[in-house]
């Protein structure tokens, strides 16, 4: 049986967890497939994609910085991926190159499933704007919380943002406002880090009264050591929790979408992080 091909493109990408995740995952649901990383020039997205088609792949991963361009090229979109303005995973299939973003339901899934942590009801805070942030606002309207605050450092992109969100057939009861981090008040249920502060070891200006005991704080970042986010909110008294989850549940999203077969996470979870796994 002849391996299907699969990569993921990014640019550096010799970092990428991707190849082993997908690895890891073919081996466990015996599926043959060969996934590897794919360096595309800055200036050569699309013509990347297109010399990867032509030798057969059959499905790719998006990383930095080419989620947008990703998104700009697919000839069909799903919804996620309409709401996200980025696409983290393409599948080629009949001539057609149809683009998902499974980002924000990776999230969810780590949220709910892996930590435990319904947000269903609860009141809820995303901190940032960007990408991942808007990537993320369908997932977790779907699970129709109570109320979604977004906060940024720009308000007026929170504001788009909100807008967005209000739009949505998701949005149900659920109360959604655009908030600077002044005004924030009050606790939250689940915080989420969707800023990139945590790239330049920096943490928003946020009030320590957002975070109790209850709270998970969660960082979409992902570090070999806590990151500056998450060690604040623990001094604050939250939980926390870091975005290798996130990226481990978007890949088996992504595995899924081109499989067929959901593969089982918490044994990559556990490589990654013996001790936290075990
Ligand atoms: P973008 O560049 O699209 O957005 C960056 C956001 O961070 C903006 O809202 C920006 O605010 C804000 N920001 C940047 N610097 C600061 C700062 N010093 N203080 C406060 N706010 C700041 O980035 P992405 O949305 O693509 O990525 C955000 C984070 O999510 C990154 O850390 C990335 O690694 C992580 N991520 C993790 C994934 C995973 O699988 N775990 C997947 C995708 C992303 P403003 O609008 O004012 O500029």
């Amino acid at each position: 049986q002849t391996a299907d091909l699969y990569c993921v493109f990014g640019n550096p990408i010799h970092h990428s967890k991707s190849p082993v995740i997908h690895a890891m995952f073919a081996k466990q649901t015996g599926q043959a497939m060969d996934y590897q990383t794919n360096l595309a020039p800055l200036d050569g997205f699309a013509a990347s994609v297109q010399q990867f088609i032509e030798i057969g792949g059959k499905g790719a991963n998006v990383t930095v910085p080419f989620k947008l361009e990703a998104f700009a090229l697919a000839q069909k979109l799903s919804a996620r991926a309409a709401m996200a303005g980025a696409v983290n995973t393409l599948i080629f299939s009949a001539g057609e190159i149809i683009g998902d973003n499974t980002d924000g339901i990776g999230l969810v899934r780590d949220i709910t499933h892996n930590a435990s942590k319904p947000i269903h009801g609860r009141r809820v805070l995303l901190l940032g704007a960007g990408g991942a942030a808007r990537g993320a606002l369908l997932p977790l309207l779907e699970e129709r919380p109570a109320s979604l605050t977004i906060a940024n450092r720009t308000l007026s992109k929170a504001v788009e943002l909100v807008e967005m969100a209000k739009k949505s057939a998701m949005r149900s009861d659920c109360e959604i406002e655009a908030k600077t981090w002044e005004q924030l008040d009050g606790s939250f249920d689940l915080i989420v880090n969707a800023t990139s502060a945590s790239l330049q070891s920096e943490v928003p200006p946020i009030p320590s009264s957002i975070f109790s005991a209850s709270s998970l704080a969660y960082d979409m970042m992902y570090a070999d050591t806590q990151t500056r986010f998450n060690l604040y909110a623990q001094q604050c008294g939250a939980q926390t929790r870091d975005g290798l989850g996130m990226l481990i549940e978007q890949a088996a999203e992504a595995f899924f979408i081109w499989r067929g077969v959901r593969p089982e996470t918490a044994p990559i979870f556990a490589h990654f992080r013996p001790v936290e796994g075990a």
